[in-house]
């Protein structure tokens, strides 16, 4: 529509150009000028009408009214921007004064507000009637509204065991309740700490030792079977130190025993350098970070933090229309393995890179490998990424950083990570500590050990090797007219997959994974909160109030069924669940910790001591009624919100009933005095 009084992506320039093509071309007016006339009864949109007739008045290319707060609801619903002028009245914004005053049938006459159409006949739908008095068809502005619910919130934090370890190496109970090595080689004497270790034998000299590498300096196998041995943990931990020359001599956190099959421990040196990072271990012997998966396909350098400079060396040479890369906010298509992390994860693998080159140079005897003083120096670094629950790493690299505590990464890398895209969160580690660190020996036996483990990595992506949920993303440049018509219409979104491009259509050729269109920009992807109330909220109940307060002023939101939807999937489930658990509780002797799933009926402990006689020690509850109760009130207040149906509200009657009859309260307590006749 390039026709006069066009701006140059076609748009008409005013409202008045807009009408005028509209009458031209036979179209809808532009949705620039639209309000949300269809949230409005016809007999509403009349008495407003009136309303602006009277008293409105069109000041420099905006309309301004007295302040009224009957009209206020109205122009809310609209969604007509106004602000407050310095007489107490009120201000639109210029294009949704243009906007207001062309639908309700008028025009502006100097300040003055005329009649052009006749209010009446009114029509039955809004639209229609709206529509005729703009002289022109108007379109509904939000034909259709989705609400959404949030799973979780958003997350970016360092991956530790409970409690923290820096090493996979066995102190048994000589390092205290923190573990502590440098405790148990101080308690632990010459004689050593006993723990299980796997024995593994020398293929060259043949003797026999627990250690990964023999004296003769040939690497060891595993024999298939374990001993308990007295470990010096004194003397291997001071000759650790001297091996690694450190000034300043870390708390390094070990672990109990060790849980793999094969009782494998990591080098005490491993733990000192990394608690010296203040590095966390996993189960595998890599350092991770957990990060929410975002799906980005396109970004600009400066919301990356990464310089135009920089983007060229990796690669980025043309931004998506193939210009040649020069500014910062050009906007380049992702590379499909090239991923944005949050700038607290930089941080937290910048260290990591510099415990691993201490680890290659201390350790190892070998030449850094990272050299990285800041995360900006970790651009370019190869990362693998893990989700929970395959076996599977995909590898990926750095190219910026966001303020977002989010991974943004391209859809087909987020779905190479996942059998189905069931989740939300996965995790990174660089590359080399992976490479360096993982052994599948330190895995535990336990059933899902292998999961989240990178026991094999996929270095190439390939479209069609993953889920099809990646393959609906859509990736046209625009979207035809059918598409909006059908849109229009409602029909199913089934009939108009044949006429989007998706990835999914594009399978098997190269442009599976690159040349993706986007329809609608933005101009910073990590915009607005980055941090969600719901992680800063008090307490449940103080969340709950507060969640209550936003859907109530959503549009899109039924609140009765949002209500009700909370209390069936998480309040009435935790009630009954702390009921049942209540009443099967097991009980706990104060002294000596034995558990009971039937107390004794001499209401004491009879566990029999290591010296004789009984323990007759005081028995504990292990669930509390301050527990079953928790919840109990909030949820009836929940269920006193208008539209919750009986039915829900009788249930958690039901439950009140029952803690009612299981705790009676002091205040409920009666003496015989009460039916005794009254003197
Ligand atoms: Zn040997
Ligand atoms: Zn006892």
């Amino acid at each position: 529509m390039a026709a006069v009084g066009a701006d140059a992506a076609g748009r008409p320039a005013s409202y008045g150009e807009a009408v005028r093509a509209s009458e031209r071309f036979h179209v809808p007016l532009h949705p620039r000028w639209l309000l949300f006339w269809h949230d409005l009864a016809p007999a509403e949109v009349r008495a407003l009408a009136e309303h602006v007739e009277r008293t409105g008045r069109w000041i420099q290319g905006a309309l301004e009214l007295p302040a009224d707060p009957v009209q206020h609801d109205l122009l809310a619903r609209l969604g007509f921007l106004m602000g407050p002028t310095a007489a107490g009245g009120w201000r639109g914004e210029p294009d949704p004064s243009a906007a207001l005053v062309g639908g309700l049938g008028l025009s502006a006459d100097g300040a003055r507000l005329v009649r052009r159409s006749p209010l009446d006949p009114v029509a039955e739908d809004p639209l229609d009637y709206v529509s005729r008095l703009a002289g022109v068809p108007v379109r509904a502005r939000g034909p259709s509204r989705i609400g959404g619910r949030v799973g979780r919130p958003e997350k970016a934090y360092h991956r530790s065991m409970e409690p923290n370890v820096h090493v996979l190496f066995p102190v048994g109970s000589a390092g205290g309740p923190t573990r502590s090595v440098m405790q148990a080689a101080q308690r632990s004497g010459p004689e050593g700490v006993k723990v299980d270790l796997g024995v593994r034998s020398c293929p060259a000299c043949g003797r026999s030792s627990v250690w990964s590498r023999c004296g003769c300096g040939v690497h060891t196998e595993p024999a298939g079977r374990t001993i308990s041995e007295a470990l010096p943990v004194g003397k291997i931990w001071s000759e650790a130190l001297a091996r690694l020359r450190l000034t300043h001599v870390p708390v390094v956190k070990g672990v109990k025993g060790l849980t793999s099959p094969g009782k494998v421990p990591e080098p005490i040196e491993k733990g000192i350098l990394r608690a010296s990072h203040q590095i966390s271990v996993y189960q595998d012997g890599t350092a991770r970070f957990d990060l929410t998966d975002l799906p980005l396909t396109h970004f600009r350098p400066n919301e990356a933090g990464i310089s135009v400079e920089r983007l060229r060396d990796l690669g980025y040479v043309r931004d998506w229309t193939g210009a040649p890369l020069v500014s910062g906010e050009q906007l380049l298509e992702l590379r499909p393995q090239d991923i944005l992390v949050a700038r607290t994860c930089g941080d937290y693998l910048t260290r990591l890179a510099q415990f691993v080159d201490d680890e290659l140079v201390r350790f190892y005897g070998l030449d850094p490998y990272y050299d990285v003083h800041r995360p900006e120096d970790l651009f370019g670094a190869l990362v693998v990424a893990l989700a929970p629950h395959t076996s599977g790493g995909v590898a990926g690299r750095i190219v910026g950083f966001t303020p977002a505590e989010a991974c943004f990464a391209h859809p087909v890398f987020h779905a190479a990570k996942r059998r189905n895209c069931d989740g939300d969160e996965d995790s990174v580690t660089l590359l080399m500590d992976a490479l360096l660190n993982f052994s599948r020996s330190y895995l535990p036996s336990s059933r899902g050990a292998l999961m989240d483990k990178p026991l094999v990595l996929t270095t190439r992506l390939e479209a069609t090797e993953v889920d099809k949920e990646a393959h609906n993303v859509d990736v046209g440049l625009r979207y035809p007219l059918e598409f909006y018509r059908a849109a229009a219409a409602r029909r199913p979104a089934k009939e108009v997959e044949p006429i989007v491009e998706t990835v999914g259509k594009r399978l098997g050729t190269e442009r599976s994974l690159a040349g993706y269109g986007i329809t609608h920009d933005t101009a910073r992807v990590a915009a607005g909160p980055v941090r969600s109330a719901y992680r800063d909220s008090r307490s449940m109940s103080d969340m709950v109030e507060r969640s209550i307060v936003l859907t109530s002023r959503i549009r899109a939101v039924d609140v009765a069924q949002a209500v009700t939807l909370v209390l069936n999937a998480h309040f009435l489930p935790d009630l009954m669940g702390n009921l049942k658990s209540y009443a099967t509780q097991k009980f706990r002797c104060k002294v000596c910790g034995t558990s009971y799933r039937r107390p004794p009926l001499a209401g004491r402990c009879g566990e029999v001591r290591p010296g004789g006689g009984r323990c007759d020690g005081d028995l504990l509850a292990t669930v509390y009624e301050g527990s079953v109760r928790k919840y109990l009130p909030l949820s009836q207040r929940l269920s006193e919100i208008d539209g919750i149906t009986p039915y829900v509200r009788q249930r958690i009657q039901v439950i009140a009933d029952s803690l009612a009859s299981l705790f009676p309260g002091a205040g409920a307590q009666t003496t015989l005095d009460r039916f005794a006749p009254p003197p």
